[in-house]
Order: C-alpha cells, then sequence, then structure tokens
C-alpha cells in the first residue's frame, strides 16, 4: 500500500466462488430428488383447482411444459416483481429498489492472500479481493438500476471510480487499460423509501400471498452469506400451510464434494496428487477448490494427461468437460468458462472456439449419460 497507511483493522469473513455455490446447490438437491431445468423460463404461474400451474419454455427450442406444485416459491431475484405482476397477474403490491453493483478484475495488486476494504470519502467501502490466484477483484459500485436486469453492464464512469480507489491506496497504479474483466449484477433490495441507493436495506424480505388457495413465497433481496437462514427462514414461513415440511437441517452439511475438514484441503490436494501423479499442484489445487472429493468422478481411470483427452488451453481437459455436462448441466463454453469456473479469464479466442465447437458435437450423446 501506499506510504502513510500504517493502521488497520483486522477480521474474518467468508469468500464463495458464486459460480459453484449455485452449481453445488443444485446438485445437492438433485441428489435429494429436485428436478432440475436449466435454460428454462417460467412463462406463466396460475393456480388452477388451488395448484400451481407453471408453463415452463425451453430457451433452447421454444419447447413448453406444465410442472405442478401445491407451492410456488418466487426467487428470480431482480426480476421478482416483474414475475409477481406479470407471470403470476398477482394485485399484490411490493416494489423493489434494483441497485446495480460492478466489479473490476486486473492482475494481481499485491502478493498475499488477504482482502482490502477501503473506506472511502463518499461512505461507501469498496474491497480488493485475491482472485484466481494471478488476479486482484476490485468492486463494488451502488447506482440506482432501471430496464432488465439481464442487460446490465459496467459504465466507463464505473469502471474509472473502482480505478481512481485503488490507485488511492495501492502503489501500483491502475487504468482502465489493465481491466482484464468486469461483471455487474442488480440488487433487488425491498424497496423501504431509502433515498441513496446505498442506504437502502440490504436485509432479505419474505413475504407470503395466498392466490385462490395456494400459497406464493415471494423472496426480495439476500445475501449469498445468508442464502441458507433465508432458505431455512421460508421453510418456516411455509410449515404453516405444511406442517410435515420439517424443520432446519443445513446447519454443519456439507456441499457435494465438500465431505471433509475445511482446514485439510492441503491433505486432499496431496491424496488426489498421489492417486493422480501426473496432475500439477496447480491444477490438482483448482480441481479440489471446485469439486472437493467429486475429482475421482472427473479424473475417473486415467494413468496419463493424454487420458483427459483433448485440452482447450490452461489446465482444461475434455474430461473436466465431460463431467460438467453429464453431471452440471454444461451446455456452452460460457457455463464451463464462467458458470461453472472462472477459466474465462484464461481461455479464450481459438480455444474457446475449440471448446464451443467440441461441445455441441458431444452435447447428445452426453445427454444420454446423465
Ligand atoms: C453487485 C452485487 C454484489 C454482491 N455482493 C455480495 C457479497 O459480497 N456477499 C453476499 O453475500 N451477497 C452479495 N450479493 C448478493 C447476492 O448476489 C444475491 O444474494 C444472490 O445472487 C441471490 O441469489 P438468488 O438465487 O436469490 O437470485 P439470483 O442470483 O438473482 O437468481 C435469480 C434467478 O432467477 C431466474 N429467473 C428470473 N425470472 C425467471 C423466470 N420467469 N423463470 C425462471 N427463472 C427466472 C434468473 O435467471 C436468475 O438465474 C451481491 C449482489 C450484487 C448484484
Amino acid at each position: 500500500m501506499k506510504e502513510g497507511f500504517a493502521k488497520g483493522f483486522e477480521y474474518s469473513d467468508c469468500w464463495v466462488d458464486d459460480a459453484r455455490l449455485v452449481a453445488l446447490n443444485a446438485i445437492d438437491a438433485r441428489d435429494k430428488g429436485a428436478d432440475i431445468h436449466c435454460r428454462t423460463r417460467c412463462v406463466d404461474a396460475k393456480v388452477k383447482e388451488g395448484i400451481w400451474n407453471l408453463t415452463c419454455e425451453s430457451t433452447n427450442d421454444g419447447d413448453r411444459q406444465i410442472i405442478k406444485g401445491k407451492v410456488l416459491v418466487n426467487a428470480s431475484g431482480p426480476w421478482v416483481s416483474k414475475f409477481l405482476n406479470e407471470e403470476m397477474e398477482s394485485s399484490s403490491h411490493h416494489s423493489i429498489r434494483m441497485v446495480k453493483g460492478s466489479h473490476i478484475v486486473v492482475p494481481k495488486l499485491f502478493d498475499h492472500d488477504r482482502c482490502y476494504i477501503f473506506q472511502n470519502d463518499d461512505k461507501r467501502i469498496v474491497f480488493a479481493i485475491p482472485y484466481e490466484k494471478d488476479f486482484t477483484l476490485i468492486g463494488t459500485t451502488d447506482e440506482d438500476f432501471q430496464g432488465d436486469p439481464a442487460d446490465v453492464k459496467i459504465s466507463q464512469d464505473e469502471v474509472e471510480y473502482l480505478c481512481r480507489l485503488s490507485n488511492s491506496y495501492f502503489k501500483t497504479s491502475i487504468s482502465s487499460n489493465q481491466v482484464v474483466h468486469t461483471y455487474s449484477g442488480v440488487r433487488p433490495l425491498y424497496d423501504d423509501g431509502a433515498s441513496q441507493a446505498q442506504e437502502a436495506t440490504r436485509d432479505y424480505v419474505l413475504k407470503v400471498d395466498e392466490l385462490d388457495g395456494a400459497p406464493a413465497l415471494n423472496i426480495f433481496g439476500g445475501k449469498i452469506t445468508t442464502y441458507r437462514r433465508l432458505a431455512e427462514h421460508a421453510i418456516e414461513k411455509l410449515s404453516g400451510f405444511f406442517p410435515e415440511i420439517g424443520g432446519a437441517w443445513t446447519q454443519g452439511a456439507t456441499l457435494p464434494g465438500g465431505d471433509f475438514p475445511c482446514e485439510q484441503a492441503t491433505e486432499q490436494v496431496s491424496k488426489l496428487q498421489k492417486e493422480y501423479p501426473f496432475i500439477t499442484k496447480s491444477h490438482a489445487e483448482r480441481l479440489i477448490r471446485s469439486y472437493g472429493t467429486r475429482y475421482s468422478l472427473l479424473l475417473g481411470n486415467a494413468t496419463s494427461l493424454e487420458d483427459l483427452g483433448q485440452n482447450f488451453g490452461a489446465d482444461l481437459y475434455e474430461a473436466e468437460v465431460r463431467y460438467l455436462m453429464i453431471h452440471e448441466w454444461a451446455q456452452k463454453a460460457d457455463d464451463v468458462l464462467w458458470r461453472r469456473s472462472k477459466l474465462g479469464l484464461r481461455i479464450k479466442g481459438a480455444d474457446k472456439e475449440a471448446l464451443s465447437e467440441w461441445m455441441a458435437q458431444n452435447i447428445k450423446k452426453l445427454a444420454k449419460a446423465s
């Protein structure tokens, strides 16, 4: 850091790759009996004879199917109000405040594994986090947002704001030229009438409605950090309708592949390398971080790198892509590169095209195996 910063406070917090968290929760749900429909949009939700009838449309080929249920949980994030008013045609009025937040990724600015949180003159905080070994992630911004959340993207002003803040703390100066990746999202905050975007409540709000005798639970806001608390709270809200629903169970429950104490991650890396001596340490670390004990599903009986098949750049081989298509619903290159991993930071251009081609050629065959 620049000269002059001599004091700080240290505390511990959690960090997670959001893409892995979503995929692992979906696998966990499937293993517990849920049907997962990727690339499927619910275009209509109506109650018929006390039962929810959802018309769901594949965004791949437009095929439609009806899914029925005793209860509907509207967890559509920034689309929650739209879904409530348009697809459900509910007369309940809950408004949300959409607040955009953006991040930038730059080559790494410091060489240790701690994060920084900076308090700025505008009373906002901005963090700088070690990211995917060679990078630093800097975020976020807070701006009121209008429009379709699917179209959200960072503005030049936000890039400059984040670079400027980073430059006021770090010795290594950055500008928009150093930015290798950006991503933005929309926070669906329950509208509590706060005047400034950064002051709107970040707490989640759960609202149960009953339409023609069938319950619907609408979820506003939320944090990744408290997702299990939110989910248990949601179940509690529904237990009035379904006493048989059961109590809280997630405390201490591990996600698929996470069935070892977290302080034993290094031992897991060594175990993997003992079983598969041709895998380098950094490759093994990535596999353990992403898949935990599920790595054997991916590496199978391989005894050499050649056995893992085609290499698509970095340490991504056919065997991993195959695993992601069979077990984790991956269909397109971006699913593998961004929505199941962050390998998109390293695999681009011709390598990405080769991956797209391979996936398109193998999707039918692998769909049968899944
Ligand atoms: C910029 C930013 C920074 C954040 N930082 C943090 C942080 O540091 N820590 C933290 O804990 N949390 C953070 N959050 C909050 C966190 O991202 C959210 O709590 C989390 O993503 C909520 O997950 P969700 O599944 O409820 O909603 P979402 O992730 O928004 O998912 C909603 C899903 O519903 C789908 N959907 C919408 N309409 C339909 C339909 N008609 N049919 C079918 N599907 C539909 C959408 O495609 C989407 O996949 C941040 C959020 C943003 C925007």
